[in-house]
């Protein structure tokens, strides 16, 4: 048996943009990290993935709280607390230097992200707050956007603010990746139309493969790989072929679409999206299986330097050119 996939997956750094791992946690206080999740995220799991940078999402359900910064800060706590529990074992990163030392030290590396503009409670000010404790990208809407920049299932067709476009230049000013998955299209448009800056979409398919308003057209694929950002590769099957079951072919689908596309796959990274998806392809069922998309795209004919920047290297780009 051929295990070359084995010592690239090994190889490589293996970073993963988007986990919603604390959504589980809220709703089953028993399955934590340092634990036997029966969800898609435990350090365990993580370690048999070999995952080496583990974006960690800060999210609320809109219609949930009246105060989304509060509980944003309380959710922060909660992952610090049960990042501490698994002794040493994972370990927050704020830069570059950061990660490349937990990974060196062969710990995995845990990097703060906010999802959905309304968790900034209509403040500047509260990004400079989420920045200090390690906010590292902001998805600047989710399903259901803000006053400020419309989300993918908006009725309207809201485009981005004047106060959308302050919320653009300090993110900017402070070295925070803006991520674009969730956000309508128009909003995108107005985005890429108000700035020059690179952007990320950390968990979004393609839309010419499967037409879902999640996922990307050709023309914003195109502009955000000529700016230099990355598509992390999601792994919910409404979003790879529209149906309720997917396989790891649909996951290489939209990652050959995209390669062909742009002439490369330096723009193509990893946004899983578990444990914010009750649906996973077949044999990606959790974080342990990231080596089962190695191997496929092994098979697929795609080299270890094509197959180690798809793991990480694109994404650690993006990440030490914005965030330092
Ligand atoms: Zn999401």
């Amino acid at each position: 048996m051929d295990n070359t996939y084995k010592k690239i997956h090994q190889s490589s750094i293996v970073v993963d943009l988007h986990n919603d791992y604390l959504e589980e946690r809220v709703h089953h206080p028993e399955h934590r990290l340092f634990s036997n999740s029966k969800h898609h995220t435990d350090l365990t799991r993580l370690k048999a993935g070999g995952v080496n940078v583990q974006f960690f999402v800060i999210w609320t359900r809109p219609d949930e709280h009246d105060d989304h910064f509060s509980r944003a800060m309380e959710l922060i706590e909660l992952l610090e607390s049960d990042v501490a529990e698994c002794n040493g074992e994972i370990e927050f990163a704020r830069n570059y230097n950061d990660i490349i030392s937990v990974v060196n030290r062969e710990k995995i590396a845990a990097v703060l992200c906010l999802e959905g503009g309304q968790l900034i409670g209509n403040s500047i000010d509260n990004i400079d707050n989420f920045y200090e404790r390690g906010m590292r990208y902001l998805t600047l809407a989710w399903n259901y956007g803000t006053e400020w920049c419309g989300g993918a299932k908006d009725e309207d067709d809201k485009g981005l603010s004047p106060f959308g476009k302050e919320v653009i230049d300090r993110l900017i000013k402070l070295g925070v990746m803006i991520d674009v998955s969730h956000v309508n299209e128009k909003s995108l448009q107005d985005i890429l139309d108000y700035t020059d800056a690179t952007v990320i979409a950390t968990h979004s398919g393609a839309y010419n493969v499967c037409n879902h308003k999640r996922n990307l057209s050709d023309e914003h694929i195109k502009e955000i790989a000529r700016r230099g950002g990355v598509i992390g590769s999601v792994f919910y099957p409404s979003f790879l072929n529209g149906t309720d079951q997917a396989t790891i072919a649909d996951v290489v689908a939209h990652i050959n679409y995209i390669r062909k596309l742009t002439g490369s796959v330096d723009h193509i990274s990893l946004g899983s999206d578990y444990d914010g998806i009750d649906l996973v392809p077949k044999g990606l069922e959790n974080v342990s299986k990231f080596p089962n998309l190695t191997k496929a795209l092994y098979e697929e004919g795609y080299s270890a330097d094509e197959i180690s920047k798809i793991l990480g290297l694109n994404a650690l780009r993006v990440f030490m050119t914005i965030c330092g």
